[in-house]
């Protein structure tokens, strides 16, 4: 087992009425304390960097709290949100350049799938998937979305963002736009043989296509006690999930990814939800004492010169 590099701050935390973003410190510590991570503090994301996939007028409100997108995401506004949401994006793009380096790597935050360019929604400001495309334009990035709810966000701004491609697999489509950069794939409650062959067509895409850099997103909102879950999948299944997609892309091919978090609302959260996060952790650093070498890997190229919307 060899600990994960993970981006982390005490900023994340913030007191949202769900889990989303109370639950970021107890994953830390636990996934710390068991040796499963070794957390690398972020710098938050500025204007500047968000502009380049949100609209101005949004990115100012949510940064000023005034406005009427100021709360769209979670209903509420507080700086203490508005820093958390900052410091987890540039969680995001910490998390991109580990990966890149070390193979694997992760963020104890969510990736946002729900932001698009013009609002946030469905507990996500800004969509930082899309963010990490937009700021390496040179990367192919390929999202492998495995929350219960289909990035719609992120699918809007595959249309805006050459370089990303969305792949979802959900209980829940949640309206999400399909194209060739764009694939939703539906799974019926307790379907473990529709999500097996989903999860294995995402990582045929992910051979044929060999993007640069994978964003896995672990979601534990299908699992059968989440109050969200459509899909209703058991923990043991959301084991073999993990480790189909993380063993796939660290062993077999040699694909250079980070995972988030995302969505998870069971509670109480210590007891039901944490350790089911933490798990993914350990699912990864036992996946990363099996990498034998080390993979060569591009640097990132992070441009603030072009404004894509
Ligand atoms: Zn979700």
């Amino acid at each position: 087992m060899k600990p994960i590099r993970t981006a982390y701050s005490d900023a994340y935390y913030c007191e949202t009425p769900q889990p989303s973003m109370r639950k970021l410190s107890l994953v830390a510590c636990l996934v710390k304390e068991r040796g499963y991570a070794k957390l690398v503090k972020p710098e938050p994301v500025g204007r500047k960097e968000l502009e380049l996939i949100h609209q101005k007028r949004y990115v100012k409100s949510v940064m000023t709290g005034k406005g009427e997108l100021a709360d769209c995401a979670f209903g509420f506004w507080s700086e203490s949100y508005r820093d958390g949401v900052l410091a987890i994006n540039g969680g995001n793009l910490l998390a991109a350049k580990m990966a890149l380096e070390d193979g694997i790597a992760a963020n104890v935050g969510q990736g946002f799938h729900h932001a698009r360019a013009e609002f946030g929604a469905g507990f996500c400001t800004f969509n930082g998937l899309a963010l990490v495309a937009a700021l390496n334009p040179d990367l192919s990035v390929l999202v492998i979305d495995c929350d219960e709810h289909a990035g719609d966000g992120t699918a809007e701004l595959t249309v805006k963002i050459p370089n990303l491609t969305n792949f979802s697999i959900c209980g829940s489509r949640m309206g999400c736009r399909e194209s060739e950069r764009s694939i939703v794939r539906h799974v019926e409650r307790r379907d473990e043989a529709a999500y097996r062959k989903h999860l294995r067509e995402a990582l045929d895409f992910a051979a044929s296509t060999k993007p640069a850099l994978v964003i896995y997103q672990a979601g534990m909102d299908p699992h059968e006690d989440d109050p969200l879950a459509r899909s209703q999948m058991t923990g043991d299944f959301l084991r073999y999930r993990d480790q189909f997609v993380m063993e796939t892309l660290a062993l077999e091919l040699a694909l250079p990814f980070f995972f988030v978090l995302a969505g998870g609302y069971q509670e109480p959260m210590a007891e039901k939800l944490v350790p089911l996060h933490a798990r993914t952790f350990e699912i990864a650093a036992r996946v990363k004492g099996q990498i034998r070498q080390k993979a060569h890997f591009k640097p990132m190229v992070q441009k603030l010169d072009s404004n894509i919307l």
